[in-house]
C-alpha cells in the first residue's frame, strides 16, 4: 500500500521527464522500417488492404490533461516526419493546436465521455439508469461534437471513449452511446474501439503509471521482432510531470469520487 502511494506520488510530481525514451521508440521504429500512421491514415490503410509484407505502426495519443506536454511530443513527431492522433477532451479543447495537427497531416478529434458526465451529474447508480437516459446523453454528444466541428472546422468523423472511474464502476465504456444509428445521424464512421479497426492490430501497447510504465508490455519487443501492426496508445502525463496539472486532476477526480458516492448512498 504505502509502496503504491510512492509510486503514485513519484509518477504524478517527481518522476523525471521520459520524453527522450518516446523520441527513441519512434527512432526505432523508423529504423526498423516501420510506416507510422495516426489511427485516420491506418483505418485508410485498412479500407484499401493491408499489405503483408508491411510492418505499420498506429500512434494514438488521448489528451486527458496536460496540452502543454502534448505539444512537446506533436514536435518532436513533426521534426521526426511522423503524423499521429491527438484526441481531446472538452477540457483539454485547445482549437489552434488541433489545426495544427490536423492541416500537417496528423488527425484531431473528440475524447468524448457523454455517459461519464450524465452518471456524475444524475448520479446515476447503474446500467439500467443510464440506459434510461440515453436520449440526453446521445444529445449532449451531439451537441459537443457539433460545436467541437464548428469551432474547429475539423471532420471528427472518427472519435475516441475516454474511461472514467464511473465508468468502470458502471461496468459501462463510453462507447456503448454510439449505436448504428445515432452514428449514421451525427456522422460517426469509426470509434477507436471498434473491432473492424481492432482486429488487424496484432499487438496492442497502452502507457500507465510508474513503475510498470506499459501494459501489458513495452512495445519495444513488438518493434524488435517485427510485429505486422503495432498500435500505441500514450497519455502526455506519463512521459512529463506537470505538477500544476497532476495535483488539479488529482483533486478533481478525489472529489467527484466522494461526491458520488455520498448521492449514491442518498
Ligand atoms: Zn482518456
Amino acid at each position: 500500500m504505502i509502496n503504491c502511494l510512492w509510486n503514485r506520488l513519484y509518477a504524478d510530481f517527481l518522476m523525471p521527464s521520459r520524453l527522450s525514451k518516446y523520441q527513441s521508440l519512434l527512432e526505432k521504429a523508423l529504423e526498423i522500417g516501420y510506416e507510422i500512421h495516426s489511427v485516420s491514415s491506418f483505418w485508410s490503410k485498412v479500407k484499401d488492404g493491408l499489405k503483408s509484407e508491411k510492418r505499420y505502426l498506429v500512434l494514438r495519443h488521448d489528451i486527458d490533461t496536460d496540452v502543454k506536454t502534448a505539444r512537446v511530443i506533436w514536435g518532436m513527431e513533426h521534426n521526426l516526419k511522423v503524423c499521429s492522433s491527438y484526441y481531446f477532451r472538452l477540457s483539454t479543447i485547445d482549437i489552434e493546436f488541433m489545426r495544427l495537427i490536423e492541416f500537417s497531416g496528423g488527425e484531431a478529434s473528440y475524447h468524448f465521455e457523454e455517459i461519464a458526465t450524465v452518471a456524475k451529474q444524475r448520479c446515476l447508480k447503474s446500467r439500467d439508469e443510464v440506459v434510461q437516459h440515453m436520449d440526453c446523453i446521445q444529445e449532449l454528444f451531439k451537441k459537443n461534437l457539433e460545436s467541437l466541428r464548428e469551432q474547429t472546422g475539423l471532420p471528427m468523423t472518427i472519435v475516441a471513449s475516454h474511461g472514467d472511474f464511473i465508468n468502470r464502476l458502471l461496468k459501462m465504456p463510453n462507447w456503448e452511446l454510439l449505436n448504428k444509428d445515432f452514428r449514421r445521424e451525427v456522422g460517426i464512421e469509426l470509434e477507436v474501439y471498434d473491432e473492424a479497426i481492432n482486429r488487424y492490430v496484432t499487438t496492442r501497447h497502452t502507457d500507465t503509471h510508474y513503475s510498470y510504465l506499459w501494459k501489458p508490455t513495452s512495445p519495444i519487443d513488438a518493434l524488435e521482432n517485427g510485429k505486422h501492426v503495432i498500435y500505441i496508445l500514450t497519455h502526455p502525463r506519463h512521459w512529463c510531470v506537470d505538477v500544476r496539472e497532476n495535483f488539479n486532476a488529482n483533486c478533481l477526480r478525489f472529489w467527484e469520487g466522494v461526491r458520488y458516492k455520498i448521492c449514491r448512498h442518498r
